[in-house]
């Protein structure tokens, strides 16, 4: 993989006053895996056909970019420095039990379940198993469905204030930017009240 430049070129183009800084210091809290993910994420939205505009397409590139370069932090820090303090503790033991937890969540809350029971959205049918919804998102008062819902990819995305991601980024922005574990353990936290529920309701 060729090593990412993402220079000095000034970028202005985040959205709600976040800087590219805030946004690599905040990768800095995710484990490998997800970045890896997040990657392939982004790199399939930037294919989509809504994703024409210039403006978003490179909103999506300095994103790629900013992951790329963690993602090569890292590698390098590895490499150099197999213990160092800063190589993010989930890249050793602490990553399969995170790994297991984040695949709990998203088993428990598929998007389109996270969306309607969580979050009371209604789910318009597109194609394929993707939905529009008005967009759930804080700060943003969406008149028209916005929100773009694929059901197979198990992702969300707002083309009108160009945020999204699987439940757990969702969650990330509902909690007004918390961190990638707040928004685990909030979700881990719905889930068993989910469950209580669903108990409740069957041994009625
Ligand atoms: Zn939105």
């Amino acid at each position: 993989m060729p090593e990412p430049d993402i220079g000095n070129r000034p970028f202005t183009g985040f959205p709600f006053g976040l800087s590219k800084t805030t946004y690599e210091q905040e990768l800095r809290y995710l484990p490998t895996a997800e970045l890896e993910d997040a990657l392939e994420v982004k790199r399939w939205l930037a294919i989509e056909p809504e994703c024409t505009e210039p403006q978003v397409q490179r909103y999506f590139a300095y994103q790629i970019e900013v992951i790329l370069a963690e993602l090569h932090r890292r590698r390098v820090l590895q490499r150099n420095r197999r213990d160092h303090p800063l190589v993010p503790a989930w890249n050793g033991g602490d990553l399969r039990n995170n790994r297991e937890r984040i695949e709990r969540v998203k088993a428990r809350w598929p998007i389109e379940l996270f969306l309607t029971q969580s979050l009371g959205c209604k789910l318009i049918p597109k194609r394929n198993r993707q939905f529009v919804t008005n967009c759930p998102l804080p700060y943003h008062d969406d008149s028209t469905p916005s929100f773009h819902v694929d059901t197979v990819k198990n992702v969300g995305y707002c083309f009108g204030c160009q945020r999204g991601g699987d439940v757990i980024e969702l969650t990330r922005w509902l909690l007004n930017n918390g961190t990638f574990m707040d928004a685990l353990i909030a979700l881990e936290q719905e889930g068993q009240t989910y469950d209580r529920i669903n108990t409740r309701s069957i041994t009625r």
